[in-house]
C-alpha cells in the first residue's frame, strides 16, 4: 500500500491514514462532527452552493477551509470557481489526509468546517470524513457529482451517504430538451473509455432521464 509514496507528504499522509485512532495535537473535542453533502450532475450549481453554505457559516463565526482537487484546476489552482462564477480561495490537493500537514495541526485544529469540492477525486474521501467528523468533531461539507457519465459510483461519493446528516442533490435543467430537470451527466466527446475526463460545457452536459437514454442507445448502437 506504501508503493510509489516519495514524497515528504505523501509518507506522512500515509503514516496519519494507517493510525487506527487518528489524534492531532491540540484538537477541541468540545465541538459535534457532521457530514453533509450537495451532489449533483454537471452544471447543477454544487460549487456555488458549497461557497454559499461556506459564506453562511463563517458569517455564524466559524473557521472555514476549503479544498479541492488538484486534478481539477480548469479554472484555478487556488480557487474553487463555480460555473456562475463565484470564487473562494482553497488548497488543490491530491488526497485529503494532506490537509492536517499542509494547514500544521495547530490551524487544523481550529478549523470548524471543512468544504470538499470535487470530491469524487479524492482516494481517500470516505476515511478521511468520517475521521474528521467523528475522531476531530469537524463539520465537513462534500461536494460532487452524484454519479459518472455511465451513471455508475464514481469515487467514494456514495460510500458517504448512509453516513452523512444531509444529502442534497441538485439538478439543472435539460441542456436538451430544456423540459424537465437534467438529473446526468451525458459525455459529448468520443472519449467512452476513461471514467475521468476533465471537462467542461465542451465535454459534458447535464440531461434528464429521456433525453440520457435516448442519447445513450444512439451512442452505443
Ligand atoms: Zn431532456
Amino acid at each position: 500500500m506504501s508503493k510509489g509514496l516519495t514524497t515528504p507528504v505523501a509518507k506522512l499522509s500515509q503514516c496519519c491514514l494507517k493510525k487506527s485512532k487518528r489524534s492531532f495535537p491540540g484538537l477541541s473535542s468540545t465541538r459535534r462532527g457532521e457530514i453533509h453533502m450537495i451532489i449533483g450532475p454537471m452544471f447543477s450549481g454544487k460549487s456555488t452552493a458549497l461557497i454559499q453554505r461556506v459564506k453562511e457559516d463563517e458569517a455564524a463565526g466559524l473557521q472555514a477551509q476549503m479544498v479541492n482537487s488538484s486534478r481539477d484546476v480548469r479554472y484555478s489552482s487556488f480557487e474553487v470557481v463555480s460555473h456562475g462564477g463565484a470564487t473562494r480561495p482553497c488548497h488543490c490537493i491530491e488526497k485529503l489526509w494532506d490537509i492536517p500537514i499542509l494547514l500544521g495541526f495547530e490551524h487544523f485544529s481550529r478549523v470548524d468546517v471543512l468544504a470538499i469540492d470535487e470530491a469524487q477525486f479524492f482516494p481517500d474521501l470516505a476515511s478521511f470524513c468520517i475521521s474528521a467528523a467523528e475522531d476531530h468533531h469537524k463539520k465537513v461539507i462534500v461536494a460532487g457529482l452524484s454519479g459518472d457519465f455511465r451513471r455508475k459510483r464514481f469515487g467514494q461519493i456514495s460510500d458517504l451517504i448512509p453516513i452523512a446528516d444531509s444529502v442534497l442533490k441538485l439538478t439543472s435543467n435539460c441542456a436538451m430538451c430544456d423540459m424537465t430537470s437534467g438529473l446526468f451527466s451525458l459525455r459529448t466527446t468520443s472519449n467512452w473509455e476513461n471514467q475521468e475526463l476533465i471537462g467542461g460545457p465542451d465535454s459534458y452536459k447535464p440531461v434528464c432521464r429521456s433525453c440520457y437514454t435516448s442519447a445513450w442507445a444512439e451512442q452505443t448502437t
